[in-house]
């Protein structure tokens, strides 16, 4: 790796607040490609999706909501993130985490190579904030995924990385624990992409403890994408 590269990681992780670590697993890993690893999908195909979802009226949420947050980021991308619903940063300016739990999040994917924008798409399972930011019930969830599913049919991503429990059980359809299934690579889909859960960013910055556990499931996300290419 080269040393700006290595200064840059090194940055990165400590703004994850892991600074005595050494990235060894993903040392001497290439950053991930930006290239698509499949045809893009039609632009027009995009402009319908994102039509769709600021008018959509399927579950309450439209009621409240400022605007509806359809993601964020390379729509070629071979990583795509998903998180739970947008927050109130998120329904003001229409960006998926853009609060301070966004921040943690971009250094949490800086340290892998990946940058918001670039090589990475960000998504939520909902598309509009639930008020108090309370947990999406599950007819909302059950209105919204489609919108979701939609997203990585066009996006085709080759890894999905789920953070926080409520997009690992959502996309999983299960009630286990997050502790449960972080380190297997899951199925999502039809296209049975891979799956790798870990921690939410909102939830690290309320047990920073946990961050190096975050930072293992990184790892082995970066690992397993490694061997997929
Ligand atoms: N938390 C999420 O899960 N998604 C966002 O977009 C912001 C915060």
């Amino acid at each position: 790796m080269a040393e700006s590269d290595a200064a840059r990681r090194r940055h990165y992780l400590t703004a994850l607040g892991i600074e005595e670590w050494l990235p060894r697993a993903t040392a001497g890993v290439p950053a991930v490609p930006a290239a698509p690893a499949v045809p893009a999908a039609p632009a027009s195909a995009w402009e319908q999706l994102s039509a769709e979802v600021a008018r959509c009226t399927r579950c309450d949420l439209h009621r409240t909501r400022t605007r509806a947050v359809l993601g964020v980021g390379d729509r070629h991308a071979q990583w795509l993130v998903v998180g739970e619903a947008p927050g109130a940063e998120e329904d003001r300016q229409g960006e998926p985490f853009v609060g301070r739990a966004g921040q943690l999040l971009d250094a949490m994917l800086r340290a892998i190579g990946l940058a918001r924008g670039h090589n990475v798409y960000i998504a939520n399972i909902l598309k509009s904030r639930p008020p108090g930011n309370r947990d999406p019930d599950p007819a909302e969830v059950a209105a919204c995924l489609p919108y979701l599913e939609r997203q990585i049919e066009l996006i085709r991503p080759r890894l999905i990385l789920a953070v926080g429990r409520i997009a690992m059980q959502n996309l999983l359809g299960t009630d286990s624990s997050l502790g449960r299934m972080r380190g297997q690579v899951h199925e999502f889909g039809g296209l049975k992409t891979p799956l790798i859960v870990t921690y939410h960013p909102a939830y690290l910055l309320r047990k920073p403890e946990d961050k190096r556990k975050a930072w293992e499931d990184l790892k082995f996300a970066r690992s397993v994408f490694a061997r997929l290419a």
